[in-house]
């Protein structure tokens, strides 16, 4: 028998990547193209959705010539994608009608300040899960109806379809106009700002408060079954599109997050942790996100997301801002080079500071340096920044979860970095586990797609795939732990905004 393969496709902010996975959860093939960042104004980020559509196709013939793979060998293809960005297009045509606008895009924060001061954000969080906020789909959906000649009328008339781009990826892969599937699954959903996560509906009134035509929404599906097949016009093969999910919730289903209190920590450019909570929503009173990780079958698991905006981005300021290391990974030697942190603690708030402080006006601030200070000591205080940001949105997790978690597992280009995982662990006093297959996003998508076709059969099968590449175990004293804690609360305090 020929050896068959899951496609997933991993469509993310900067770079669209196909993956081709076997049967143990093994990449065997990888390509990805990188597209334009649009910024037509100050805090505006757009993507041309048919950039978007081109270098996914792109990459998706990369891939399977690369490894010799024909499209009759591919069982399946699961999609990933960038969250909460919006495409707007008309169903007849194909056409968008503007620019996808992604979910950096800060266009909308006054409506979003509005609906705050109307006293809006707890029916906004009992309904969604979400904290009012630009990021989300509801008001760049709004500002394209507004803003776009023409827009308004073809919307209510039901001549256009909005998605996130795991929608716009469907309907192009299953035939577009005439034959197109409009679909998205609960995981984007509930992105939206539009989406009811207790009664997993559209919500109506939300549409009226935001003015939206509900004729403009997808049909909102599980994250594993059979939404259609690909059109063979489109592709050059016909498989199923079974498997879909919002990257952070791709990535805790291939990480195996699948038991209730299992978390996962991606360390990138900024850090994004989501905690599975299990069958039901837990609304956070320490402002993190209520959020559905999946739907599998009838089952619908929910996760409790926090996230960090700088992380590996204070690595990136250690390279581009002082040019002390010529790229990231140098970081690790160089932190080597001292025995700690000298007393040094650096507060990476080069953009405010996130979950779960929410202080726009904080700055960057580096405290504790003395004539002994070297460049050592600033690359590990901006590594152990990274994970004291990580433990402050770890513990309010707890929290509101009213139980704490003995291990985190964890992926991203700066999980690559072992004195940041131990640290990790040793303030965390909880094992870090970094597992072998780094792509577990994407491989999120693949397991979604292969469990519905039955390529595994189970989650329990799945979990026999998993395997650590290492575990970081705690080691440090006590004490040290807790002068470290201190130390990094009074640096804090320091780069809050004076008001608060
Ligand atoms: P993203 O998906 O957010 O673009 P990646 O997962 O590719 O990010 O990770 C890139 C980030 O990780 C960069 O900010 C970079 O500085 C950081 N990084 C990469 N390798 C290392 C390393 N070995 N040590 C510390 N930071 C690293």
């Amino acid at each position: 028998m020929r050896t068959k393969y899951i496609l997933a496709l991993d469509q993310g902010t900067t770079s669209s990547r196909a993956i081709l996975f076997d049967d143990r959860g093994q990449v065997v093939s990888m390509a990805k193209k990188e597209f334009r960042q649009l910024y037509p104004r100050s805090g505006w980020v757009e993507h041309d959705p048919l950039e978007i559509w081109s270098s996914q196709m792109s990459v998706i013939s990369e891939a399977t010539a690369r490894a010799g793979i024909e499209g009759r060998d591919i069982v399946a293809l699961g999609i990933t994608n960038q969250r909460e960005t919006a495409v707007i297009w008309d169903r007849h045509t194909g056409k968008p009608v503007y620019n996808a606008i992604v979910w950096q895009d800060r266009r909308t924060a006054d409506i979003c300040d509005g609906l705050i001061n109307d006293g809006l954000d707890g029916l906004i969080q009992s309904r969604t899960g979400l904290v009012p906020d630009a990021y989300f789909s509801a008001t760049k959906i709004r500002w394209i109806i507004d803003n776009i000649p023409g827009v308004k009328q073809k919307a209510t008339e039901g001549d256009l379809c909005f998605g996130t781009v795991d929608s716009w990826l469907l309907w192009k892969l299953t035939g577009g106009p005439g034959k197109g599937i409009h679909a998205t699954d609960v995981s984007n959903a509930s992105r939206t700002m539009l989406y009811n996560i207790n009664t997993l509906e559209w919500d109506d009134e939300l549409h009226k408060l935001f003015n939206i035509p509900r004729k403009l929404m997808p049909e909102v599906r599980s994250c594993s079954e059979i939404y259609g097949m690909t059109d063979s016009g489109v592709t050059g093969f016909t498989v199923p599109v079974a498997g879909i999910a919002g990257d952070q919730q791709a990535s805790l289903f291939g990480q195996l997050c699948v038991d209730e209190g299992m978390v996962k920590n991606t360390y990138g450019t900024g850090c994004f942790m989501i905690l599975n909570t299990g069958s039901s929503p837990v609304m956070s009173k320490n402002k993190l996100l209520t959020t559905i990780a999946w739907q599998v079958g009838d089952e619908i698991v929910y996760g409790l997301e926090g996230s960090v905006f700088i992380a590996g981005a204070a690595v990136q300021w250690l390279r581009d801002g002082l040019g002390i290391i010529p790229d990231s990974p140098s970081s690790e030697a160089l932190a080597l080079t001292v025995e700690d942190n000298g007393g040094v603690y650096f507060v990476p708030a080069l953009s405010g500071l996130g979950a779960p402080w929410w202080d726009p006006h904080a700055r960057g601030t580096i405290t504790g340096i003395t004539r002994g200070t070297t460049k050592g000591h600033f690359a590990r205080a901006a590594l152990e920044s990274i994970a004291f940001q990580v433990r402050d949105v770890l513990i309010a997790m707890e929290t509101d979860f009213g139980r704490g978690f003995s291990e985190i597992r964890v992926d991203g280009g700066a999980s690559a970095n072992n004195l940041l995982l131990q640290f990790q662990s040793d303030i965390l006093g909880a094992e870090v586990i970094r597992p072998a297959v780094m792509e577990t996003t994407a491989l999120g998508a693949a397991y979604l797609a292969g469990l519905a076709i039955g390529f595994w059969d189970s989650i329990s099968e799945l979990k026999k795939h998993w395997s650590p590449d290492r575990v970081f175990s705690p080691a440090m004293d006590k004490s040290t732990v807790e002068t470290h804690i201190r130390n990094w609360q009074q640096a804090l305090k320091k780069a809050m905004s004076p008001e608060r």
